[in-house]
């Protein structure tokens, strides 16, 4: 005997919980399958323990898909306005805390609560520990043969998310169901991750460690102006993880170290009003000291008095810190990525209904599909604004 249920949602992270919610509230009997032993991991994880839910100023400018137009109708018919309503109906205190991004104050377990409460509200069960091993369609919907027992369902939804953090139950079983039902899916990658870096670059640049900077980065015709971080592996922080969702491999990275001014005007002033000081001591009113020695010996700089250095020269050292190409070696991949770009090809869904065009009742949501936000609260705005749209048709 199956268990019959109108609607079985794969995967209890942000999207499946927030989609199984808003079916449950239309009438619809659901049940949320999911093969971890805890529902929505990434979001305790996420934003430092304190979920970054939405961004204020979510727009389609700000997600990465190989078709920029499929985002719009499903963030506009679901807003970030429309969830932080819904926050500030559970009395969850929240506050933005740079360039309209929304943490919680107390932690991401409010949010985590937030959905159970609203599947709870709306009747909607959820079960964890269950494998599923096989999916069927047939003339009543689908057949699910799980590790629970064998389900039938008239809508099912994948919300199984991307590959990006194995240990927190991430898996390629959306994409492989997609090839399943004929659904390509566009190459998937990392992104929102820290880079790594030759060892040449490495050997030195180690002795950052813990050291940020703001930085502004460039990659294909993308600037990112936030804070960078060396870490003993490579390059991270937010400009970094931002800039690598625009990388490919053997792509070179631009990063302008001074991004707030005009370091060669500075020079030049410097060396009129201070000619005896030598530049690592002018250098270090704008960076640490440790950094500035750092980075002239790996710019190869002279550390010379100021009046020693012609026209040119300083022009050199305002290019170094201006315009610092550097060739990652490649990224930390999934292990620590926050995100997987690529997924489920989204000419293949209806932007209206996130279901398949080709199958009846088969819906993709959240980050198995090709969108990806930037950082900062986007990639859970597009898993509450996908889940929402397909919670009204499934
Ligand atoms: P997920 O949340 O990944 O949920 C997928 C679910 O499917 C999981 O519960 C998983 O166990 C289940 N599943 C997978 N495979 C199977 C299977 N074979 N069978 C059954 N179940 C399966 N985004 C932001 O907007 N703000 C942030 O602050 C932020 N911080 C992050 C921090 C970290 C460390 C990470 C890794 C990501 C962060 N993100 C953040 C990205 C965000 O977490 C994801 O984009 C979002 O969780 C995607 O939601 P989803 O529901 O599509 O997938």
């Amino acid at each position: 005997m199956s268990i019959q249920r109108d609607v079985i949602v794969i995967g209890a992270g942000a999207a499946g919980l927030f989609c199984a919610a808003q079916a449950g509230k239309r009438g619809r009997k659901v049940e949320v399958l999911d093969h971890a032993k805890k529902v929505g991991r990434k979001i305790l994880m996420s934003g430092g323990g304190r979920c970054n839910f939405t961004n204020m100023y979510a727009g389609p400018e700000n997600f990465l898909s190989d078709n920029p137009h499929f985002c719009k109708s499903a963030l506009s018919q679901y807003s970030q306005w429309d969830f932080i309503g819904l926050v500030a109906e559970y009395g969850i205190a929240y506050h933005e805390k740079t360039l309209g991004q929304l943490f919680c104050d107390e932690s991401a377990k409010d949010i985590v609560n937030l959905l159970l409460s609203e599947c709870n509200n709306a009747k909607v069960k959820v079960t964890t520990h269950c494998d599923i091993i096989s999916v069927e369609k047939n003339a009543q919907g689908f057949t699910l043969h799980t590790s629970k027992g064998e389900y039938q369902c008239e809508s099912l939804v994948v919300a199984t998310g991307g590959l990006s953090m194995p240990k927190l139950g991430a898996s390629p079983f959306g994409y492989q169901l997609a090839e399943q039902f004929g659904l390509p899916v566009k190459p998937t990658r990392a992104g929102l991750v820290p880079f790594t870096l030759h060892e040449q670059d490495k050997d030195v640049l180690a002795e950052l460690s813990g050291v940020s900077v703001d930085a502004s980065a460039s990659c294909n015709n993308t600037s990112f102006n936030e804070s960078m971080l060396f870490t003993h592996r490579g390059l991270s922080g937010p400009s970094v993880l931002q800039i690598s969702s625009f990388w490919h491999g053997g792509d070179d990275v631009e990063f302008d170290l001074y991004p707030h001014g005009d370091l060669l005007e500075i020079l030049k002033s410097s060396a009129t009003k201070q000619p005896d000081a030598n530049l690592s001591t002018i250098l270090s009113q704008h960076y640490s000291k440790r950094m500035c020695s750092v980075l002239l010996a790996y710019f190869n700089l002279p550390n010379k008095p100021m009046k020693q250095f012609q026209g040119k020269q300083l022009e050199q050292v305002a290019d170094a810190f201006h315009q610092w190409r550097i060739k990652p070696n490649g990224t930390e991949g999934y292990r620590t990525a926050e995100v997987t770009l690529g997924g489920v090809d989204t000419d293949y869904l209806s932007s209206k209904t996130m279901q398949a065009k080709n199958v009846d009742g088969l819906f993709f949501i959240g980050e198995v599909v090709d969108v990806t936000g930037w950082l900062g609260g986007f990639n859970f705005q597009w898993a509450w604004s996908s889940a929402w749209v397909a919670g009204q048709h499934v």
